[in-house]
């Protein structure tokens, strides 16, 4: 169906570089909050301000650790053997961006400013702030604020605070905390919500002062996981001195002095560490660990500790850097999209990338198959370092993968969670949950793209091929050959698309494990002619390998003859079509007005799903098929998913509709910052913001990465006049940018590479600009 059109809600300039928001507006607090959310891949810290939020406006804090979670039992009215048991929460830690200032006993807040700005600098990771205020006492006082969380430093949140007194000279008072017991995050009725809150998270082991800084240490509930959160001041000498230090449990905090002459900047650096540890009786050596950094810190000094992070994201915008000519809407949103990714996205082999990333309570911080469809793809072809990390955390818990599969009934292989952040099945609702078994195919499909971008053998020696492996035996397990149609099928799954569940033979999940077996039999091959050690150690035999190859080559697929198209599963083309015409505007997205099974008996699609399977599927499928199912699944498409509108613009390009292509990406492009689902206030959509740089890249760029290497097949919307970015493939940095009449190839560094424009062969040494018209191979 047509993109519903959405309320016009942009609360920041749009501007190439930045966000600002260039006055207070309470209405949209809570939405800026996660757009101005600073991370680093393990530290997350919304962008709230530093006094709080005024009383009665609506806003979320949070802090959090990506990777470390707290873990509560799951109650069900009614349960049934296998059903998950617990909910695993990203853990919500202390917030320590506390910083508030009293004159003659007034506090200053935003909401009473005479003029208030904060900016959000993507070029360089910081987020500043620009505040001018008078007292009720006639005082007038500027504050300044940069916040950032290092890229360069994985530990470290850190402020600069700059006072002037502009039209007086006198003491003012601040008071700095960290504070682990701030209101929690409620959205009844809204299960892509739920409840998070930092009380129900942690339990308080130990709070301390010393002269230079202060610490909290929790457990995190239900888990072995132990935090630390230490804070220290770095003042200028004289000006700012500590005048009272205030605890009670879970809130410490630090009062100043601060002296000001008229006219004259004080500033005062905060610096902040978070660590953990997941042995619960390492409380010593984690609270030492905590202080040992900081002190680091702190010899550092903020304004060396900024330039590393600034070196960081330096280095990131050479190798990610978008280009989007003659449209700075689209063009800030890309930028957006990227930062976001990077600041979310876990790099220590641990931890994962949230749905929300690291910028709200949506979801509970659940990692989903997101990563390995949307963001795997992205990072292998810009931050392969990134990709390999993202797969090794998913290495990590193959063993409660094979745990999970012999709960299921499985005797042998691996079940990836539908949603997770330790490793255990955290999905409290089946059908839309742990049936959707293609996450074992999504984990297969990364690793392939991975492996496609990467040539990284030794990955799939240790780590890949193991996952693999296991993944495809549990498809064995799971699916048979039956006497009926004398195919391989697959029954009881749901697939991508949740306004269906509980089907036999979804196409997208059967054709997928189709490429997963095919892919993972290469792979053993080579394993085999190495001699590798693991065929051994998991017994994988001759016959097993006979059974996936006969599972693949008698894949059953369904299509129905006379419509001409793939079915989605065996029954959805025999339901009642959904009545889009009587359904207002205001009952979308469908999942918040209709029960379940109300959905489920209609045809009518929340996100894309045989359509993901023409795009994954690459050439498999020609284009005079893929163009017959778009153009029958589209109109029945809700895009109620965010996964959607990114994956119909790739398809729409692919055969040969930029137009529509050229909206579906700005839908996906914008989702967060324009607010397009009402929920970025939650978090942003990690996948969308992914799956928008795909829409540019294997859209409208015709990016492919295939066995036989690198294909383009570039054809811009009229409404796009040029595009540029840059791909890090197989040791290569290479710069991509066409416009509407060629496309132009450059090697930045490395080897020589011969890559493919519209079929063509093209050999590139570095320095060298190779060009071609557009269009001459159609
Ligand atoms: C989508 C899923 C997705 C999840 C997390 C749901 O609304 O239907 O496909 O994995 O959101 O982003």
């Amino acid at each position: 169906m047509s993109l519903q059109p959405h309320a016009a809600v942009r609360p920041l300039t749009t501007e190439p570089w930045t966000l600002t928001d260039s006055h207070y507006q309470p209405q949209h607090l809570l939405l800026q909050e996660t757009l101005l959310s600073l991370g680093n891949g393990y530290i997350g810290s919304r962008g709230t301000l530093e006094e709080g939020a005024a009383e009665g406006t609506a806003s979320c804090e949070g802090t959090y650790l990506n990777g470390v979670y707290s873990s509560e039992p799951i109650h069900y009215g009614e349960s049934a053997y296998g059903f998950a048991k617990h909910n695993h929460k990203m853990l919500q830690v202390a917030n320590a961006k506390l910083l508030k200032l009293t004159v003659d006993g007034e506090t200053l807040h935003a909401e009473t400013a005479i003029k208030h700005t904060r900016q959000l600098d993507l070029q360089n990771g910081v987020l500043s702030r620009h505040t001018e205020w008078h007292s009720q006492s006639g005082k007038q006082l500027r504050l300044q604020s940069r916040r950032f969380v290092s890229q360069a430093n994985p530990n470290l949140l850190a402020i600069e605070l700059t006072l002037t007194a502009v039209n007086f000279s006198g003491e003012v008072v601040l008071q700095s905390g960290l504070d682990a017991a701030y209101p929690g995050f409620y959205k009844k009725d809204d299960p892509r919500v739920g409840e998070m809150s930092i009380a129900d998270s942690l339990t308080l082991l130990r709070q301390q002062f010393s002269d230079d800084n202060s610490l909290m240490l929790h457990r995190a509930k239900g888990t072995h996981f132990i935090v630390a959160a230490a804070m220290s001041h770095l003042l200028p000498d004289n000006a700012i001195v500590l005048v009272q230090d205030d605890t009670t449990p879970n809130k410490l905090s630090q009062q100043f002095s601060v002296k000001l002459v008229q006219g004259e900047a004080q500033t005062l650096h905060k610096l902040v560490i978070y660590c953990h540890s997941a042995d619960i009786e390492a409380g010593e050596a984690l609270s030492q660990q905590a202080l040992s950094l900081l002190n680091r810190a702190r010899q550092q000094g903020f304004n060396q500790l900024l330039s590393e992070h600034q070196q960081w994201w330096q280095q990131y915008w050479k190798q990610a850097d978008v280009g989007i000519d003659g449209d700075v809407a689209l063009q800030q949103a890309m930028r957006f999209n990227l930062f976001s990714l990077a600041q979310s996205a876990g790099r220590n082999g641990h931890s994962n990338i949230a749905a929300k990333g690291l910028t709200g309570p949506g979801y509970d911080g659940h990692y989903f198959w997101d990563t390995e469809i949307y963001v795997v793809p992205v990072m292998s072809l810009t931050q392969p370092e990134i990709a390999r990390q993202l797969l090794t955390q998913r290495y990590s818990q193959l063993d409660a993968a094979r745990e999970r599969a012999r709960q299921m009934s499985h005797s042998q292989g691996a079940l990836y969670p539908w949603r997770t952040i330790g490793g255990e099945e955290c999905s409290a609702y089946f059908p839309a949950g742990t049936a959707q078994y293609h996450i074992n195919a999504a984990i297969a499909y990364a690793i392939r793209s991975y492996y496609l971008a990467s040539d990284d053998w030794a990955f799939m020696q240790q780590m890949g091929a193991e996952m693999l492996i296991e993944t495809a035996r549990l498809w064995l397990q799971l699916g048979f050959f039956s006497s009926r149609s004398g195919k391989f099928e697959i029954h009881m799954v749901t697939g991508p698309d949740e306004y269906s569940a509980l089907v036999n033979n979804n196409f997208y999940t059967n054709a997928m494990v189709q490429l997963q077996l095919r892919f993972t039999l290469q792979i053993v091959q080579q394993l085999q002619a190495e001699q590798h050690p693991l065929l051994l150690q998991l017994g994988v035999t001759d016959a097993e390998l006979q059974q996936w190859q006969r599972a693949a080559d008698n894949m059953y697929l369904p299509f129905d003859d006379k419509l001409q198209i793939h079915a989605q599963d065996d029954n959805f083309l025999s339901r009642k079509p959904w009545d889009f015409a009587n359904t207002p505007a205001d009952k979308y997205p469908l999942l918040l007005h209709y029960h379940p099974l109300v959905i489920y008996r209609h045809q009518v699609l929340k996100q894309a799903d045989v359509v993901l399977a023409l795009l994954l599927l690459d050439d498999a499928i020609p284009q005079a098929q893929k163009q017959r199912d778009l153009a029958y699944y589209e109109p029945l498409t809700t895009h109620d998913s965010s996964l959607s509108s990114c994956i119909h613009s790739i398809v729409f390009a692919e055969t040969g509709d930029t137009a529509r292509a050229h909206a579906f990406f700005g839908d996906s492009a914008r989702m967060d910052l324009d607010n397009h689902h009402g929920n970025t206030e939650v978090g942003v959509h990690i996948a969308c913001m992914a799956g928008s740089w795909l829409s540019l890249v294997m859209g409208f760029a015709g990016v492919r990465s295939r066995a036989d290497g690198l294909h383009f097949n570039p054809q811009l919307p009229a409404q796009l006049p040029g595009l540029s970015f840059r791909l890090n493939y197989r040791g290569r940095l290479l710069q991509f940018s066409a416009d509407q009449q060629q496309a132009s190839y450059t090697l930045v560094s490395g080897e020589p590479l011969t890559l493919f424009h519209a079929a063509q062969a093209l050999t590139l040494r570095k320095g060298e600009v190779i060009s071609r018209v557009l269009g001459e191979h159609l």
